[in-house]
């Protein structure tokens, strides 16, 4: 089985998702699991091959640096499995069999696989995600905004250092100061030399004489923060705004990670949000919306004047225009639409009753009052 490639080993495309892969794997490792494939040693072969392309290709960090490569070349010249020149991988054995060879291969000792790429270097810090809410008004001019946060961030005692202050920095005992802890094994190739980075000072070769006190090396603490947040006017519903670097602290000198507010906006009472614009309704007395008047009406800017015109019909809707909110990028700002709602009464004085009657008839109504407009009340 030399110089295979790991994904026709579990026959799917380079470009396979997680689940793909674990699917193939399954598929095939039933095939030619030993327990239904009794002495067939071809089985045997097969099985431990798939295993082995899984156990690499299962691995985010592996494969990635599979891809880079086993597809280049990579320092055997001939592909990945070209390296080996055919290697038995029965001939390793136990769990750890792959990953030592890999690690041989493709581990900090490589000279093109610099430490970034390793498991143990710098590490970039996690991301944040955490959820905002605001009001309708705070999302439509922009606020200022505290958030309390929990995250990983430099160890205040040393300075994320990792070294109790005061203490030196010395040489490593385990690697003795290189970061490489090498040892030679036998194979059937003959003794193949293999390199892991130091687990000690994960590759660093020096690790301080006394770890700090608080962080007992690690660089790191929890840490709950408030951070102060510009909220940009226009913002909406379901929005996520992005801060760069606002995240956790990275390890071993890797950047901060990012977190992201997702915005939520609370529901106003009245007033509802369309893109840039709003809806509310108002209440006209229906002598209002027959003979007009002029009314307050509530924006976002504050109360303004509006004149309803007489006649005016349930259901109209005004315009008041760059009455909404401020558009996020660019200038001018949405409207406000208000829509009329005429009530009509339910109760009427007597004399009011009797104005109506007297408008009926003057309107040139006939009006059968028990079956009709004011049947109900009545009683
Ligand atoms: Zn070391
Ligand atoms: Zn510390």
């Amino acid at each position: 089985m030399s110089s295979k490639d790991l994904y026709s080993i579990l026959g799917v495309e380079r470009s396979a998702s997680d689940a793909e892969l674990k699917k193939a794997y399954r598929k095939l490792a039933q095939k030619y699991h030993p327990d239904v494939n009794k002495d067939n040693e071809e089985a045997e072969k097969k099985f431990k091959e798939i295993n082995m392309a899984y156990e690499i290709l299962s691995d985010k960090q592996k494969r990635a640096q599979y891809d880079q490569f086993g597809s280049t070349g990579g320092p055997g010249g001939g592909g990945f499995g070209g390296g080996f020149g055919g290697f038995d991988p029965s001939q390793f054995s136990g769990d750890s069999g792959f990953a030592d060879i890999f690690e041989t291969f493709f581990g900090g000792a490589h000279p093109g696989g610099g430490r970034s790429r390793g498991p143990r270097g710098p590490q970039t810090g996690g991301d944040i995600e955490t959820t905002l809410s605001l009001s309708l008004e705070e999302s439509a001019f922009g606020t200022d905004k505290t958030l309390e946060i929990n995250k990983a961030d430099a160890c205040p005692h040393c300075d994320g250092k990792g070294a109790e202050p005061g203490s030196s920095i010395v040489d490593c005992v385990d690697c003795q100061g290189t970061g490489q802890v090498r040892s030679v094994r036998q194979t059937i190739l003959g003794n193949m030399q293999t390199v892991r980075t130091c687990s000690r000072c994960h590759g660093e070769g020096q690790v301080p004489e006394k770890p700090c006190t608080t962080c007992h090396g690690t660089m790191r603490t929890r840490q709950r923060q408030n951070l102060t947040v510009k909220i940009p006017a226009g913002v909406e519903n379901g929005a996520t705004i992005r801060l760069k670097g606002k995240g956790e602290a990275g390890i071993r000198g890797g950047g901060y990670g990012d977190l992201y507010l997702h915005i939520r906006v609370t529901p106003h009472k009245s007033f509802l949000r369309k893109g840039y614009d709003i809806h509310s309704e108002i209440e006209l007395h229906v002598l209002q919306a027959i003979l007009g008047d002029k009314i307050n009406v509530e924006t976002l800017h504050g109360p303004i004047s509006l004149k309803i015109p007489s006649g005016t019909q349930n259901g109209h809707t005004f315009k008041l225009k760059q009455k909404g909110v401020q558009h996020m990028r660019g200038s001018g700002q949405g409207d406000h639409y208000v829509t009329v709602k005429v009530m009509i009464p339910t109760k009427l004085s007597k004399e009011e009753k009797v104005l109506y009657d007297q408008l009926t008839t003057a309107s040139g109504l006939d009006l059968d009052p028990d079956q009709g407009l004011f049947s109900k009340f009545k009683k």
